[in-house]
Parts: structure tokens; C-alpha cells; sequence
């Protein structure tokens, strides 16, 4: 197969960067551009080793994907085959706070990188979409997401994602931009932001802090491995159909309860450690996905158990503390999880 030119949006965050350091294991010829703003999220430091090991192949551009002029520009020096966009406002209570920061960048950045693709005539774009823009499901429903379920979004986040993906579909059906989407469940892996749940709850038992579980502690999340949805971003853009949505999901659902408790047991630390704080307004309940297209269509499924994930984990977090112990300072100025319940909440938000 021909080496290809990937442009990666959002590739200093977390997700972003280890799509990044997975696909030069599998392509080590292809070239990637990497497009970030460097907001709070992304982490010059998280692309360190890839810099250094495909120097030749490998660079970054300091931009703004709402910027059309500069994104127009560096799509016409680097010619890409595909875009790939990670590039998001991805935290559910700085976007309760800050709804206009996720529409700005969510909604209008996705539009901006549409319209330079198609002018451009960018021959692929990859949207990466989640599970939340669907809304919730009751605890005790019998139902999963499908590809054509409604979207039913509940909060800013989800509200900014199921708009940019709406933008994705009118860009492919009005224009034939070829387009893809994956809609995911939650991830969890090294590199993520220690405001995530499985990250905050791993740095704070490190540190014998108390972990904040939700009242609704019985609120269920599907976990996938960051490295097993890289393959399927991987699969969709090798082998994945313009104009199609995939969803991409463990089926392996955990309760807030249950990933508190998987957390400590694997740093050997008391349960004692848990404190029960008041739910952020728009709590989704659960999100589980129906990801047999995948499967059926290009091959994917996830590989990797989640015992042997969180275990692999929190490992990284213990070995890391120089990474992610600055941006838990930063962020203790920035969001308080345990208080919802005043308006302040979040303190000196953008
Ligand atoms: P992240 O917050 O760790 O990273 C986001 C990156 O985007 C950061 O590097 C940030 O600097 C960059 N960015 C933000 N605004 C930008 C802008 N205007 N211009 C250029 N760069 C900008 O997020 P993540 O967890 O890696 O998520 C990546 C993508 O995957 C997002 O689109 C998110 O919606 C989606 N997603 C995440 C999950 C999850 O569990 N984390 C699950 C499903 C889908």
C-alpha cells in the first residue's frame, strides 16, 4: 500500500495522541501533521516520544481549527488523504459552565475543517463523534444505540458533538464530501487528562485523596481502551465507506461504583477512600452501543479486557506523576467536583 498523509486535529490530547503513536506502529512510512490549539487539554509533552522517533515524519502546527485562513493554509502546503478530527471541548462539566467555548469549537471548528475539505478537495475526512449524542438510557433498559437512533443530547458537550456530526452528514449529502464518523464510548488509557474520570479517580487514590462518585453511583459507563478504539479509527479510514457512521463500544459496562472499586483494589488502597458528592446537572444515567456493524462490516472488536486495561492503567499513572501531578494543581482552580450544588463550581472558568 502507498505511504499516506495523515492531518490529525486535536493530536496532542488524549485520544488524538495515541491515535497518533498507533498509527506510526502499523505505518511507519505514512506522515502526520498534527493541528492543535493547545488548550488546557493538550499537552505538547504527550507527543514527545513520537516526535523524536519519526522526526522525519511526524510534525505539529500550533492552530486553531476555527481559523479557516491558517487550516486553509496548512491543508494546502501538506496536501493530506485524510483529515482526521479529534480536536474538541471534551469535558462534560466545563461544558455546564462554558457552554460556548464546546459550540465554538465543537460546531463551528468542525464546520470551518468541512468547508477548507471541500474546497481543498481533501480526499477523506474522519470525524470522531461519542455515544453521548445519543442521550441516555434508563438503568434498566433493554435497549443499545444503534447507528440510526435518534439523537437525544442532554448536555452542552453532547449537544456541541451531535451538532458538528449533523455538520459532518450536510457536508457529505450536499457537497459528496467523503466523509466517516465513529461514535464511541467512554475510553480510558495512559495520556488521559486527570479531569476523566478513571484518571481523576487513579491520581487521587494515588495521592490517598478522597475519590467524588457521583450521588448516582449506580450510573453506568461502557469502557473501551483507548488502544482498541485506535483500531477502529484505524479500520474505518482503511476500510470504511463515505457517507457511514460506525459505532464503536466494548459492551462492557461498569458502574461508577464498580470503576471506584476497580481503581483502588488495583493500588491497594481502602474503599474507605470513597465520597459521595452531588451529581453535575445532566448526569446522563447510562450509554451502551450496539457496535455489531463494525464488527460485521470491517472486522473490529475490541481485544483488550478491562481488567487487564485498568490494571495497565494505573500503572502508567504511578509511573507518571511528573505528567499529570501540574495539570491536577491547574485544574483544582478550575473545577470543583464537589460542589455542584453552588454556582461556583467552577472557579475562573474560560
Ligand atoms: P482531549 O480534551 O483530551 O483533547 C482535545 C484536544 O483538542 C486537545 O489537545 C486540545 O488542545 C485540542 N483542541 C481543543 N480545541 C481546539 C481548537 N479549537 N483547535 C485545535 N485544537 C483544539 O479530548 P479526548 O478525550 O482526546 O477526545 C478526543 C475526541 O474524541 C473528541 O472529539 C471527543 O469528543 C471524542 N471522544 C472522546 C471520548 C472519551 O472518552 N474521551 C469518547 C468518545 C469520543
Amino acid at each position: 500500500m502507498r505511504s499516506m498523509r495523515l492531518l490529525v486535529t486535536g493530536g496532542a490530547g488524549f485520544i488524538g495522541s495515541n491515535f497518533i503513536r498507533f498509527w506510526f506502529v502499523g505505518h511507519p512510512d505514512d506522515e502526520i501533521i498534527n493541528v492543535d490549539r493547545l488548550t488546557y487539554a493538550g499537552d505538547p509533552a504527550n507527543n514527545a516520544d513520537v516526535a523524536q522517533t519519526h522526526d522525519d515524519r511526524y510534525s505539529f502546527v500550533l492552530a486553531d481549527i476555527c481559523d479557516g485562513a491558517a487550516i486553509s493554509e496548512i491543508v494546502a502546503e501538506n496536501r493530506p488523504d485524510v483529515i482526521v478530527n479529534f480536536a474538541a471541548e471534551s469535558h462534560n462539566s466545563r461544558g455546564v459552565l462554558d457552554p460556548g467555548a464546546f459550540m465554538r469549537t465543537n460546531a463551528l471548528g468542525t464546520q470551518t475543517l468541512l468547508e477548507v475539505a471541500r474546497k481543498r478537495r481533501v480526499p477523506r475526512f474522519h470525524h470522531i463523534s461519542t455515544c453521548e449524542v445519543y442521550g441516555d438510557l434508563a438503568l434498566d433498559s433493554a435497549e443499545a444505540f444503534i447507528e440510526e437512533s435518534p439523537y437525544r443530547p442532554r448536555t452542552p458537550y453532547n449537544a456541541s458533538k451531535a451538532a458538528s456530526e449533523l455538520i459532518v452528514r450536510a457536508y457529505h449529502e450536499t457537497f459528496g464530501l467523503p466523509t466517516t464518523v465513529t461514535n464511541c464510548s467512554n475510553n480510558y488509557g495512559p495520556w488521559q487528562h486527570p479531569e476523566k474520570v478513571i484518571a481523576l479517580f487513579t491520581t487521587s487514590a494515588l495521592d490517598d485523596e478522597p475519590l467524588p462518585l457521583y450521588r448516582q453511583s449506580a450510573n453506568r459507563r461502557e469502557w473501551l481502551h483507548v488502544d482498541d478504539h485506535c483500531a477502529a479509527i484505524e479500520a474505518v479510514i482503511l476500510r470504511g465507506h463515505p457517507g457511514e457512521t460506525y459505532n464503536v463500544g466494548s459492551g462492557d459496562e461498569r458502574s461508577i461504583e464498580e470503576i471506584a472499586d476497580a481503581v483502588l483494589d488495583a493500588l491497594d488502597k481502602p474503599r474507605a477512600l470513597k465520597a459521595y458528592v452531588d451529581d453535575r446537572p445532566g448526569h446522563d444515567r447510562r450509554y451502551l452501543l450496539d457496535h455489531s456493524k463494525i464488527t460485521r462490516a470491517l472486522g473490529w472488536r475490541p481485544a483488550i479486557p478491562f481488567e487487564q486495561g485498568i490494571r495497565e492503567t494505573v500503572t502508567w499513572y504511578e509511573d507518571h506523576r511528573e505528567w499529570w501531578e501540574p495539570k491536577k494543581r491547574a485544574m483544582r482552580e478550575q473545577i470543583d467536583e464537589f460542589a455542584w450544588v453552588r454556582p461556583a463550581a467552577m472557579a475562573g472558568a474560560r
